[in-house]
């Protein structure tokens, strides 16, 4: 089988020099392994993704000098792939509608740290589990609720969903000193994810998956920061029956004061570095590739 790596960027800012590496990265594993490199557009959230940011990821890959194979997928036009995998997940009684917004979970934690003086868990990213109440409502106060029009995400029900697999793990190819072999993935420090936003009908977890399937995606190539995402990831390849890649989560480039590059760092930006007159090998010593 050809291996398919793909780098998958949001257009919502300027790519900086993180996805330099990650790009130059997938680009030269592909070429090596005589597969092919993919661009997929992860443009679900139609607020912040622009075109201009679109066009800008496009000219700095081919001032990289990099090329890629296919036109590039377009999230945004694949809304009814993302539909048909979050209808099976209700059809199957493993997702329910959350009406709960993140400022009602945050003040929920909250009320609950103060009255129990315990902490209320939070998933890998920080933000506090979702409780389940919603997961609990009877059905006729669930119908009145949607009939009412009242806004919800879908979310999944996660113990339920383990219940029906068994322990996942995935292969991690390992990079730079990190966790490599069979990982176990640990899906319950996420608690119930959403699937679609309430603004949005899908959610990056339900989407990438979906397109890496589609894809034939054989190998994902991305920034540590994403590792426990896999757990996530793993359980949905297995509810929905899609084969798992393999992975290899490569260290972040960061700034000055050892932080994590975000999209408006201005002077880590590629667009900036072009205008400043740095070559594409300029970029490549800069993230040692
Ligand atoms: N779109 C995600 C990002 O820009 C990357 C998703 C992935 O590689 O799985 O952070």
């Amino acid at each position: 089988m050809q291996p398919v790596f793909r780098f998958a960027p949001s257009p919502n800012g300027e790519l900086h020099l993180g996805h330099a590496y990650s790009a130059l990265l997938n680009h030269r594993l592909a070429r090596q392994a005589g597969g092919r490199f993919l661009l997929r557009i992860e443009d679900i959230d139609r607020e912040r993704c622009r075109p201009e940011f679109e066009r800008g990821i496009a000219d700095d890959l081919r001032f990289l000098g990099l090329d890629w194979d296919e036109s590039p997928r377009r999230q945004s036009e694949h809304f009814a792939d993302y539909a048909g995998a979050l209808d099976a997940l209700v059809h199957e009684g493993l997702a329910y509608p959350a009406f709960m917004t993140r400022g009602e979970v945050k003040g929920f934690a909250a009320r609950f740290e103060e009255k129990e003086g315990r902490p209320w868990p939070r998933d890998p990213d920080g933000a506090p589990l979702y409780p389940g109440l919603d997961r609990a409502l009877d059905a006729s106060e669930r119908e009145r609720r949607l009939a009412a029009g009242e806004p919800f995400a879908w979310r999944l029900d996660m113990n339920r969903a383990l219940g029906m697999l068994e322990a996942l793990t995935f292969r991690e190819d390992g990079a730079d000193g990190g966790p490599a072999g069979e990982v176990r993935a640990e899906p319950e420090l996420w608690g119930d994810v959403v699937l679609a936003r309430r603004d949005v009908p899908t959610s990056y977890h339900l989407s990438v998956v979906v397109d890496d399937a589609l894809q034939g995606v054989t190998h994902v190539v991305r920034g540590r920061d994403l590792l426990p995402s896999t757990s996530v990831h793993r359980v949905l390849q297995a509810l929905l029956g899609l084969s798992a890649p393999r992975y290899r989560h490569h260290d972040l480039v960061l700034d000055e004061a050892g932080r994590k590059l975000s999209k408006s760092a201005g002077d880590t930006s590629l667009r900036q570095l072009r205008a400043a007159g740095l070559a594409a090998s300029d970029i490549r010593r800069m993230v040692g590739l």
